[in-house]
């Protein structure tokens, strides 16, 4: 869930719903424990992990849209290794298939794609 969501179960004005919901998204966090590294040779070259990948993609996202083609560029040039790989994803969500909490690479990597062909329009 993002901190809006959160935010909006908050507003129910419930403790015990918004004590489940912080427990529930904890357990759905990423836990970088690199299952899915090792399941691809696209991720395996860099040692990334998707938790790594989403939490790259949510730091862009929480800029202003009209700063995010300048962070977008600054990963491109200052973390090729991540650019890279980024890149080489086929979407195949074999590293998704081996991930305790599910995290979906598929759909972060299409995300990415779209920032690096599109940065002008963000
Ligand atoms: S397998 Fe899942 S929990 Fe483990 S590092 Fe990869 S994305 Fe994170
Ligand atoms: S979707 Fe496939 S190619 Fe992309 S990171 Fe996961 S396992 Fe690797």
């Amino acid at each position: 869930m993002t901190a809006d969501e959160l935010a909006e179960i908050d507003q129910a004005a419930s403790p015990a719903l918004s004590m489940l919901s912080r427990w529930a998204n904890k357990k759905m966090q990423c836990a970088h424990c690199k299952r899915c590294t090792l399941r691809c040779e696209v991720l395996k070259e860099p040692g990334l992990d998707v938790g790594t990948v989403q939490e790259a993609y949510d730091r862009v996202m929480s800029l202003p849209a009209d700063e995010r083609p300048a962070a977008v560029a600054e990963l491109m040039q200052s973390n090729y290794d991540m650019y890279h790989a980024l890149r080489r994803c086929c979407f195949c969500g074999y590293c998704t298939a081996d991930c305790a909490v599910h995290m979906l690479a598929p759909d972060r990597m299409r995300d990415w794609r779209e920032l690096f062909l599109s940065p002008i329009q963000i």
